[in-house]
């Protein structure tokens, strides 16, 4: 069977952000200019996430902030082997608005001409991208451009919409419609290879490798306020209210605290009707619920606050991971997470990293390795290790 997993996907964003002269009009309700890059890295960002939700490997033609030449792009591309191109823009043609309805606008997906799996990819890619905000539909374009030329297998060059129309050229900065161009675009590439789509909090039908079942607590249980004394610092005459069960209606209501008064233990921090509550026991250990709005509460004391991990890992290793699948180098992370963690430092293809545990974490479709890193704790994406264990 086909699976996501068996495709590298090549994902381009026009330009450098500093690229001169790919940028909008200047933009009078924003007060300035967008530049094509702006919506080109978000789109190109989002595409990535949906892409490796699905499971796909991915591929970044120009990873840095810096104009990377076209040949540079599609030598990469072409030089990992990637199964399809897919090159984000935004289109223009002069530099001034001329108001609504005078302005050029829509969107069209540009093929090299006669190219037989661009034209295929393009209509599905089509399909889905002519769905949610309307915009006109200039359609599959034959045209000869580097990107489309160049790259040997399945390329397309997706002009978003036109800086030069005010109306579009300020859907580039908006974050609902980067996140809608990148999902439709995923979805037909996901038809194109014929493989699922894998909606936002879906499960990946298949996983590029399996680390050994996750035996590190998520970071968000370490900030559990579990044990601490929870206070009202509500100063209102008629008191804060508490309640029997995991609820803010007035039917549960079991009581009010009037400012410094509050509960021995807190339990654990519950969402409750869009709002977060703390689930808390008195000092005979009976259970009520009060919000946990820092407006209204405070908590007090150190508990049995489960601390951070410290810096300096005291797990023992269960066995080890090669680095693989890179370029050159795999990065360190300080956390689980590609797009919060910082750089610890990065080791080199093929060396050996002690490995503590592996965690589900966010960001990586494949996890991430929990590693001793110059004698710290360090995180790889899963993808990236050969895992022997002792
Ligand atoms: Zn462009």
């Amino acid at each position: 069977m086909t699976k996501a997993s068996d495709f590298l996907i090549a994902l381009d964003d026009g330009h450098g952000i500093g690229t001169p002269g790919k940028c909008t009009p200047f933009i009078e309700s924003l007060g300035r200019q967008i530049r094509e890059n702006e919506f080109n890295a978000a789109v190109t960002d989002f595409l990535q996430d949906e892409l490796e939700r699905c499971g796909f490997r991915t591929l970044l033609t120009a990873p840095t902030d810096y104009d990377t030449p076209l040949s540079a792009r599609t030598d990469l591309a072409n030089a990992k082997g990637a199964d399809a191109l897919v090159s984000n823009h935004f289109n223009a043609l002069k530099d001034y608005f001329n108001g609504p309805g005078k302005d050029p606008e829509g969107m069209s997906i540009h093929i090299y001409p006669g190219a037989k799996n661009g034209r295929k990819l393009a209509e599905h890619v089509a399909k889905y991208l002519k769905q949610g905000t309307e915009q006109k539909y200039r359609g599959i374009v034959e045209q000869n451009l580097h990107m489309t030329r160049e790259f040997n297998k399945a390329s397309i060059l997706v002009e978003n919409g036109f800086m030069d129309n005010e109306r579009e050229a300020l859907l580039m900065v908006n974050k609902a419609f980067q996140r809608e161009c990148a999902r439709e675009q995923a979805q037909g590439i996901c038809e194109y290879f014929g493989v699922p789509y894998v909606p936002p909090g879906g499960k990946a039908p298949v996983k590029v490798v399996k680390p050994p079942k996750s035996d590190v607590k998520s970071e968000t249980s370490a900030k559990s306020p579990s044990g601490q004394r929870v206070e009202s610092i509500y100063k209102g005459s008629e008191g804060l209210n508490f309640y029997s069960r995991a609820s803010f209606n007035t039917k549960y209501k079991a009581g009010t605290l009037t400012y410094g008064y509050g509960f021995p233990t807190t339990v654990r921090k519950l969402k409750v009707e869009g709002a977060e509550m703390f689930e808390v026991k008195n000092s005979k250990g009976d259970t009520y619920y009060i919000t946990a709005s820092p407006k209204y509460v405070k908590l007090e004391g150190k508990g049995e606050v489960k601390k951070p991990a410290p810096a300096k890992t005291s797990s023992k290793a269960k066995g080890r991971i090669k680095i693989v699948g890179v370029k050159k180098a795999a990065i360190i992370q300080d956390r689980a997470n590609r797009k919060t963690s910082k750089n610890l430092g990065t080791v080199s293809k093929g060396s050996v990293l002690e490995v503590t545990g592996s965690v589900r974490g966010e960001n990586s479709a494949s996890g991430y390795w929990e590693v001793v890193f110059k004698g710290k704790r360090g995180f790889v994406t899963g993808e990236f290790g050969e895992y022997k264990a002792y």
